[in-house]
């Protein structure tokens, strides 16, 4: 929050930023500060009581309340202790494959499709971001500093309303993301934690960390590359989002998330054991050994339900030790413990 980075990096008291100030820096965390649901008011030290509307009722006793300013306003989140109540719970297990064409796939042959919506929101904030890199441009050069040269240390620029309008709709498109894409993981992890006792993902942070030793598994799909930088760091938002999520709502209702070793899901098959890149190719996995077909995320899907039951029975290196036959190198690391959290 404002409070940890304004003590690391200013050594001074936290206050509210400036307008103008980016969006991301204006949050803090109150400790002390009385709530009046019943008049939909809320008060905080020094600034006194403050209508609010609520986006839900305040369950339990309130312990902290977060504030923080968006692009159209303030919010206030208020984390509260309360009793749980006994979720519902499914008896089902499942294998879950995180991808890029389809966001989620299901050992079942169920494929979610990654929310189109953001395909949309990157291009238009490309757009706007561009605009205002130009303003911000012509601004340096209004100002005397050299074209291509960064702001000199202390200098305050005086923002045109112009530069300030595209800052502001930058910020609005941000806004209007991470309310998409957190609607859109909310009720998909909510869905899957009710009907599963058990989840089994891959663990991504391996999985990047392999990647350049053991070239991209899904070097067959060139769809990777096409989605590198903005598209792809909000997929890996999507991606830890949707992780964590399910974490806190599994153990709600006690049930398990396991992280498996990606290694090899995508290439191995899901009916003999055969591994090899060129079982995968784009969407379609053929066994190049025994001929068994499936979509390629749905095979994968199924070795993280096979490998997560394999790490549950503590037997965690049964997919690591595959015989691979593609003449990458054998990655022997161990496999992710069993958690409730990542
Ligand atoms: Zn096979």
């Amino acid at each position: 929050g404002a409070f940890q980075r304004f003590f690391r990096k200013e050594g001074g008291y936290p206050k509210f930023k400036r307008r103008g100030d980016p969006i991301g820096l204006r949050e803090t965390d109150v400790k002390c500060f009385s709530v009046d649901a019943a008049n939909g008011r809320i008060r905080f030290p020094k600034v006194g009581w403050l209508r609010y509307r609520a986006s839900r009722p305040i369950e339990g006793r309130a312990i902290t309340a977060t504030l923080r300013a968006e692009a159209d306003g303030w919010y206030v989140s208020i984390a509260c202790a309360f009793e749980p109540k006994a979720l519902e719970r499914g008896p089902k297990a499942c294998g879950i494959d995180r991808g890029v064409a389809n966001f989620a796939a299901f050992d079942t042959g169920q494929r979610i499709a990654p929310l189109d919506a953001h395909k949309r929101a990157v291009q238009c904030l490309r757009r706007y971001q561009r605009a205002v890199a130009r303003k911000l441009e012509a601004a340096k050069v209004a100002a005397g500093i050299p074209k291509g040269k960064p702001f000199p240390k202390g200098f305050r620029l005086q923002p045109s309303n112009r530069l300030r309008k595209a800052q502001a709709r930058v910020a609005k498109i941000h806004q209007g993301i991470a309310r998409q894409r957190a609607d859109f993981l909310h009720k998909l992890s909510t869905q899957i934690a009710r009907e599963h006792a058990l989840v089994c993902l891959e663990d991504l942070r391996v999985r990047s960390m392999s990647a350049s030793a053991a070239g991209s598994q899904e070097a067959p799909g060139k769809r990777v590359r096409q989605k590198a930088g903005l598209n792809r760091s909000i997929l890996d938002q999507g991606w830890t989002m949707f992780k964590d999520q399910l974490a806190y709502k599994l153990e709600w209702r006690d049930g398990v998330l396991v992280l498996v070793h990606p290694a090899y899901t995508s290439q191995r098959c899901h009916a003999c054991a055969h591994t090899h890149a060129d079982n995968r190719k784009g969407e379609v996995f053929r066994c190049r050994s025994c001929g068994h077909t499936d979509h390629a995320d749905v095979n994968a899907a199924k070795n993280i339900l096979a490998a997560g039951h394999a790490v549950l029975a503590g037997d965690g290196q049964a997919l690591v030790e595959g015989e691979v036959q593609s003449g990458r190198p054998v990655k022997r690391e161990p496999t992710e413990g069993v958690g409730h959290a990542a």
